[in-house]
C-alpha cells in the first residue's frame, strides 16, 4: 500500500496517506485525536486505520492508559513494515546504513575513501553493501523502499552528477550519474539531496517534529552551511548554494574571504579561517605548543589545531573564542531572517571547548530584544550518522509526506 502513496492517488489513498503521516509524526495517538485533526467521521477514520493495520503499516502500541473505561487504542507506525538505506558520500568516508522506518540504525557499512575509491568503485560498494545488509538481516528486497544519498559537495540534481569533486582523491565522479547508476543496479527508487538539508531533516524527524515546525541546522567545518525545515517541510534550496550562510557578510571592512568578498562569516568561523589565524598569530610571536611540534608553521594541520583546542592551548582558545563570537553574530542574523524555533549546531567545532557556548550566548543575548520569541540553540546530539539517517528519512518522506516541489 505504501507505494501507492506516490504519483496519482485516489481520494481514499490520499486519506490513508494523511493518516499514516499523522500517526508517524504524533504516534502513539488515539483515533479521537486523528478525527479531530482530519475532520473525518469517526467511523470513516476507524475503517481507514483498519486498512492501514491490515496492510501491516500501523498497529496498536498498547500504550493507551484507561481513565476508568476501556483502554484507548494508541496507534504507532510499524517500524519494520519496510526498510530504508541511507548513504552519505564524503571525500573521507562513504557510509551505508540499513534503517527501519523509525530511522533506527540496524547496521552500518563504511568505506574509507582513498586513491582506489573512484566514482564507480564507490557506488559499487554501496550496491554490494545493500545486498549484504539485506541478506544479513533477513530482509527481502521488496521490503526495501529505496536508497537516499546525502552529499556535501555541490551536485546537479537533475543530472545526478557531482559538479565539483576536486576534494575526492580518486576521480571518475565528473560524468557519473549516481542516481541512475544506483537505481539501475538496485532496482529501487534512489533520491539525492544535500547533506546539510538531510541533517536538518533527520534532526527534525527524530527529535523535534512533535512540537516544532521550524528548525535550522547549522554546521561549521571547512565550510559553514545551513539546512532548514519550515512549517514541517524541508526547504530544498539550491544545492550549489548550500555553503552560502558562510558568505553572509558580518563586517564590510573585514577580512578577505576565499570567495573574493570581504568580511564573510567563512573568513572568521570556518576551520580554514581558524587555522590561518592561529598560524598568523604564532608568526607574530604569540606562544602556542603547536609551534614546537612542526618544523614549518604552514604545515600545521586542521587536525593539530583541533587537538590543541582540546588540550586547551591558550592561543587556540583565544582564536576559537573570536571565531565563535562571529559565528554567534551570523546565527543571530539567520534567526532574525527565518524566525526559527530551534537552531541545532553540528559540525567538528561544536563539541570542542568554547565554540558552542560562546556562539550560543552571543546569539541569545541579542535575542533579548524579542523576549516573547524564545529560540532554543542546541548542540546536535546524534551527529555522527545524521546525514545518512536523513538520507534514509528522505526516502520515507518521499512516499508518505506531501513534499514541496
Ligand atoms: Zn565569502
Amino acid at each position: 500500500m505504501i507505494r501507492d502513496f506516490v504519483g496519482y492517488q485516489s481520494p481514499k489513498t490520499k486519506s490513508l496517506k494523511l493518516l499514516y503521516s499523522l500517526i508517524r509524526k504524533l504516534g502513539p495517538i488515539k483515533v479521537s485525536s486523528l478525527t479531530e485533526m482530519t475532520g473525518y467521521k469517526h467511523t470513516t477514520c476507524v475503517r481507514l486505520i483498519d486498512e492501514l493495520v491490515q496492510a501491516g503499516l500501523v498497529y496498536d502500541s498498547g500504550l493507551g492508559e484507561s481513565s476508568g473505561g476501556r483502554r484507548p487504542v494508541m496507534y504507532v507506525i510499524n517500524p519494520t513494515a519496510f526498510y530504508l538505506i541511507g548513504v552519505e558520500i564524503t571525500n573521507l568516508f562513504t557510509t551505508v546504513l540499513l534503517l527501519d522506518l523509525n530511522l533506527k540504525i540496524l547496521e552500518t557499512k563504511k568505506l574509507k575513501m582513498d586513491s582506489q575509491s573512484t566514482g564507480e568503485y564507490t557506488i559499487d560498494f554501496v550496491t554490494k553493501s545493500v545486498s549484504e545488509l539485506l541478506a544479513r538481516n533477513h530482509i527481502q528486497r521488496e521490503r526495501l523502499l529505496g536508497i537516499g544519498i546525502g552529499i556535501l559537495d555541490p551536485f546537479d540534481e537533475e543530472k545526478g552528477v557531482m559538479t565539483n569533486s576536486d576534494s575526492f582523491v580518486a576521480g571518475g565522479w565528473e560524468d557519473l550519474n549516481i542516481v541512475d547508476y544506483l537505481s539501475e543496479a538496485n532496482q529501487c527508487p534512489v533520491l539525492i539531496n544535500n547533506g546539510t538539508n538531510l541533517a536538518a531533516l533527520a534532526e527534525y524527524r527524530l527529535n523535534y517534529s512533535k512540537e516544532n515546525k521550524n528548525i535550522v541546522f547549522v554546521s561549521s567545518d571547512m565550510g559553514i552551511r545551513c539546512g532548514m525545515i519550515q512549517q514541517g517541510k524541508l526547504i530544498s534550496n539550491k544545492n550549489e548554494m548550500d555553503d552560502a550562510f558562510g558568505h553572509m557578510i558580518i563586517d564590510i571592512h573585514g577580512q578577505r574571504c576565499s570567495c573574493g568578498s570581504y568580511g564573510c562569516l567563512q573568513a572568521y568561523s570556518s576551520l580554514p579561517a581558524i587555522r590561518e589565524e592561529v598560524v598568523k598569530r604564532i608568526k607574530r610571536g604569540e606562544t602556542s605548543y603547536l609551534k614546537d611540534i612542526v618544523n614549518d608553521l604552514e604545515e600545521i594541520s586542521y587536525h593539530q589545531v583541533l587537538e590543541a583546542l582540546e588540550k586547551e592551548d591558550p592561543l587556540c582558545l583565544e582564536v576559537i573564542k573570536e571565531a565563535a563570537y562571529y559565528f554567534g553574530i551570523g546565527l543571530t542574523n539567520l534567526i532574525y531572517l527565518v524566525r526559527t524555533d530551534i537552531v541545532i549546531c553540528g559540525g567538528t567545532l561544536v563539541p570542542k571547548p568554547l565554540f558552542f557556548d560562546v556562539a550560543s550566548e552571543i546569539a541569545q543575548s541579542r535575542m533579548k530584544k524579542y523576549p516573547n520569541s524564545p529560540v532554543k540553540i542546541i548542540k546536535s546530539t546524534t551527529a555522527y550518522h545524521i546525514v545518512a539517517q536523513g538520507a534514509g528519512c528522505m526516502v520515507l518522506d518521499y512516499f508518505t509526506e506531501e513534499l514541496l516541489s
